[in-house]
């Protein structure tokens, strides 16, 4: 009994890594031919002032229509990575955030909000990055001190120093930097340091269980602690509900983004949510001896 239940194990593991394996395939197909089917959309997620509220900046989420069906960027995002396609679906993403960058600061000036991308780290690694930043830039008329980019920890790990070059080129543009999914990774304090990172983001599991146990509540104080020791900006990640809101207010945080105040939303919807928020923000900057 024991050698058939093996068995069937064996076979049931057997077909499901051949099903995966079928699948990474058919991604890593799909995915080559996506930018010109035009099956790719960014969606914008609000990042607020943790005081106040306000939207203050957007991350550019990226979304995957194929034709068989939508595909998540948990699934899909890692296979591009592993077969490069992200370099080319990369400029593509960098190009909609300048252009929206462009299109919001005509609209708004000043109080346009920044925008967020996220780079991985086979983009840092791609030799003629700088080069085709630097010209979707130009085309687009976008301006790099209003652009931030996001490299995980862990993406920091891959190959330190060439990607920590490329890191300080891209800041040489005037492009923020921030560390993305902070605490998940090991990256030494060191390391940290000499990257010259602007922000912090931290990782929605340690967010998320900032009130839960005491013991993550310990650790989610020290990373806000280290944060602010080397005078980094601290964005909380995964904030859905108030009380972790208000946890990682009082830890110190400036910005915060999750579905408590925002979900990812098409450019149209993210630009009246922001409207509503520019016309809330001077109410209350216009009506101070009302409150
Ligand atoms: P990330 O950069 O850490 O982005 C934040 C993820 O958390 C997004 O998932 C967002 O939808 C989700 N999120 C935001 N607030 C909440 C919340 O309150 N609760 C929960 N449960 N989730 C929240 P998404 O859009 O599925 O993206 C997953 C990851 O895929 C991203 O994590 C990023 O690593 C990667 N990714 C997405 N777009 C791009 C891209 O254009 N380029 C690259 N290289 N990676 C991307
Ligand atoms: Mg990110
Ligand atoms: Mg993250
Ligand atoms: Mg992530």
């Amino acid at each position: 009994a024991v050698k058939a239940k093996g068995r069937d194990g064996w076979q049931f593991f057997n077909e499901s890594l051949q099903a995966e394996a079928s699948q990474r395939l058919a991604i890593s197909t799909g995915l080559r031919t996506a930018v010109e089917r035009d099956e790719l959309r960014v969606l914008f997620q609000p990042i607020v002032q943790a005081e106040t509220g306000f939207v203050i900046g957007a991350e550019v989420l990226l979304r995957w229509h194929p034709a068989i069906g939508d595909v998540s960027p948990s699934a899909f995002i890692p296979v591009a990575e592993m077969t490069g396609s992200i370099v080319p679906i990369g400029r593509w993403v960098f190009e909609q955030a300048c252009r929206a960058e462009r299109t919001w600061r005509d609209r708004f000036g000043d109080a346009a909000p920044f925008v967020s991308v996220n780079v991985s780290a086979r983009q840092l690694s791609d030799a003629g990055l700088v080069a085709d930043f630097t010209a979707i830039m130009d085309r687009t008329g976008a301006d790099p001190t209003r652009l931030q980019i996001e490299v995980t920890e862990t993406s920091l790990m891959a190959d330190v120093q060439a990607n920590r070059d490329m890191i300080k080129r891209l800041s040489g543009l005037g492009i923020a930097i921030a560390v993305d999914d902070f605490g998940t990774g090991y990256s030494s304090l060191a390391q940290l340091m000499r990257l010259n990172a602007d922000t912090l983001k931290i990782d929605k599991v340690f967010v998320q269980s900032v009130d839960q146990t005491q013991e993550s509540r310990v650790i989610v104080s020290a990373l806000c602690r280290i944060a602010k020791s080397l005078r980094l900006k601290l964005v909380a990640e995964g904030v859905e509900t108030a009380s972790q809101r208000n946890q990682m207010r009082l830890l110190g945080c400036d910005q915060i983004q999750g579905y408590f105040f925002h979900r990812p939303m098409p450019e149209a919807d993210f630009l009246a949510v922001f409207k509503e928020s520019i016309t809330a923000q001077r109410r209350t900057t216009d009506e101070p001896f009302f409150l």
